[in-house]
């Protein structure tokens, strides 16, 4: 089969994501690239997680045609390609409805370093895109672009982006965006949090 590993990393990292609490229903989807083949597998359209099967999972070129598999792709696989369009670092991309993080996505603020574990988004704040409507190549230009070097953004009243060297580290970083949100609006009814220095959280790795 086509991308076999690709395809078994994408269906188990859904289920992952699903399981700690990043997504609900059947929103958010997962890519992981195959640099050597120039191709991507993502997650199908509107699938439960739990009954994709590695077959259902699409296989992509970078120019967005699909090359097999029995599902429509994500609508969002253009907000996934553009990474493996353009930056050489990045083999995995997750995109999910995680509660807090969207719940910041929504107001606009950028979070700042309240928590050490904010550096793995590779800034000292987490930042949030413009609104942009979902399910186009304006979502992906916009996410592109806010997104600049960093490995995570907020998506503006949506959710959120991560990226990394492969699923596992996208994985990571989404999971401690999510907590570093939760801390922050768990905060700010009693007075915020302490905002730390550049220096105390730039030590992180
Ligand atoms: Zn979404």
């Amino acid at each position: 089969m086509l991308l076999q590993k690709e395809r078994q990393q994408v269906r188990e990292y859904c289920i992952k994501m699903f399981e700690r609490g990043l997504t609900i229903g059947t929103s958010g989807n997962i890519s992981v690239f195959n640099r050597n083949e120039e191709l991507y597998a993502i997650s199908p359209s509107d699938m439960d997680y739990y009954e994709v099967k590695d077959e259902d999972v699409v296989i992509m070129d970078i120019n967005g045609n699909v090359v097999d598999g029995k599902q429509r792709p994500s609508s969002e696989f253009r907000t996934h390609q553009i990474f493996y369009q353009n930056r050489e670092d990045v083999n995995s991309v997750i995109h999910n409805h995680a509660k807090a993080a969207t719940a910041v996505s929504c107001l606009y603020k950028d979070v700042p370093p309240i928590h050490e574990m904010i550096i793995v988004n590779g800034g000292d704040e987490i930042i949030t895109s413009p609104f942009t409507k979902s399910g186009g190549q304006e979502l992906a230009d916009v996410v592109f672009k806010t997104m600049g070097e960093r490995n995570g953004i907020l998506v503006g009243s949506h959710g959120m982006v991560t990226v990394g060297a492969d699923v596992g580290e996208a994985l990571f970083i989404a999971e401690e965006m999510e907590f570093v949100c939760d801390i922050y609006l768990k905060t700010a009814p009693i007075g915020g949090a302490k905002i730390l220095t550049h220096e105390d959280v730039v030590y992180y790795k």
